[in-house]
């Protein structure tokens, strides 16, 4: 399942993260790619809101995982700076994964050997000042059910 939404303003950004965070699951692996600014923390944000969770999500200093605790723990991993995928490794990236929590991975290209394949892809692109066009892509079928939820609205 691949389907492409078009934002127009960072708030736009955040209600859809919103929304989809509503309906991930403890165990789900969302990765997101695009270039920096595009706007994969913004969206992030709004998945955290989704979840139940405060809106506090930071673009990383130098720490790479960002975990949020809740009813279901939200753990924001922000690749931007890491140097290969040993250092992947040490930080226990795999865990989480693999973990209880819906964990959210900026830079997911830097890890996408250890990513499940049972998971959502976004892909966020720059098409103007405001306006983003987010693909999203899965193969899980529950993934799929709950992307077509957010088109339906
Ligand atoms: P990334 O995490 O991909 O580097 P951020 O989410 O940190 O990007 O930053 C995105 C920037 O783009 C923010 O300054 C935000 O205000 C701006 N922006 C403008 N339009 C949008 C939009 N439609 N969606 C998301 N962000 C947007
Ligand atoms: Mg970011």
């Amino acid at each position: 399942m691949k389907l492409t939404i078009r934002t127009t303003s960072p708030e736009e950004t955040t209600a859809l993260g919103e929304e989809l965070g509503k309906l991930l699951a403890p165990g789900d692996v969302v990765a997101l790619y695009g270039d920096l600014g595009a706007g994969k923390t913004t969206l992030t944000r709004g998945i955290a809101v989704g979840l139940g969770l405060a809106a506090d999500i930071q673009s990383p200093t130098f720490t790479l995982i960002h975990e949020h605790p809740g009813a279901i723990p939200l753990y924001h991993i922000d690749l931007y700076r890491l140097s290969n995928e040993r250092e992947a490794e040490s930080l226990g990236v795999e865990e989480y994964v693999y973990g209880d929590g819906v964990t959210v991975i900026e830079w997911g290209e830097k890890v996408q050997s250890i990513l499940p394949a049972e998971r959502l892809d976004i892909t966020v692109r720059m098409t103007g000042d405001t306006d983003r066009e987010l693909t999203l892509e899965t193969e899980s079928e529950r993934l799929s059910e709950a992307i077509r939820g957010l088109v339906r609205g």
